[in-house]
């Protein structure tokens, strides 16, 4: 494999659509399992047929789509995938969305204080376009639900 640490992530990506685009073996053994070969084979159908280039935003999104669960035939795609991660976070820093997935209590302690807001943020549909460009969330993903009352407080009413 050639080393792809020392490339660009837009170049990495690239070279990931490239390959997957002349096999297309996972155009249809993927198609059910996993959001980012779809997307991939969108976008390179795309530029070939329409002569529409992927742009760097396309890319960027691209790579968000893949949640390295390792699925996928070749562990190639994966690993690159990560690079391209990498490459991003170095050059933008952590996206938003990121770090509040990565501290889970801080979040469901938001949601939890303001339950009716969090819905309103993520069923209303032009604030949860908003709040999807805000953290960089894709349109695929969905956001958790918010159940009021939350666990916590259900429970010490219960006791
Ligand atoms: S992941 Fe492997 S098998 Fe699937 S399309 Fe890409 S190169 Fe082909
Ligand atoms: S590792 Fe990424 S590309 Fe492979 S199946 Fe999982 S989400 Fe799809």
């Amino acid at each position: 494999m050639v080393d792809s640490s020392r490339k660009s992530p837009q170049k990495v990506v690239r070279e990931v659509i490239e390959l997957c685009a002349d096999c297309d073996t996972c155009r249809t053994l993927m198609e059910k399992d996993c959001v980012f070969f779809p997307e991939l084979y969108r976008l390179s159908d795309r530029e070939k047929e329409e002569e529409i280039p992927v742009t760097e935003a396309e890319l960027r999104e691209l790579v968000e789509l893949c949640t390295l669960c390792g699925l996928c035939p070749c562990p190639r795609v994966p690993e690159d995938l990560v690079k391209a991660k990498n490459g991003y976070v170095q050059k933008e820093g952590t996206p938003i969305s990121t770090r509040l997935m990565i501290d889970v209590p801080r979040l469901a302690r938001l949601c939890c204080t303001f339950p009716r807001l969090s819905k309103a943020l993520t069923k209303n549909k032009a604030m949860s376009t908003l709040l999807r460009k805000v953290t960089r969330t894709n349109p695929a993903r969905q956001f958790p639900t918010v159940t009021e009352p939350d666990f916590f407080s259900g429970r010490k009413r219960k006791a």
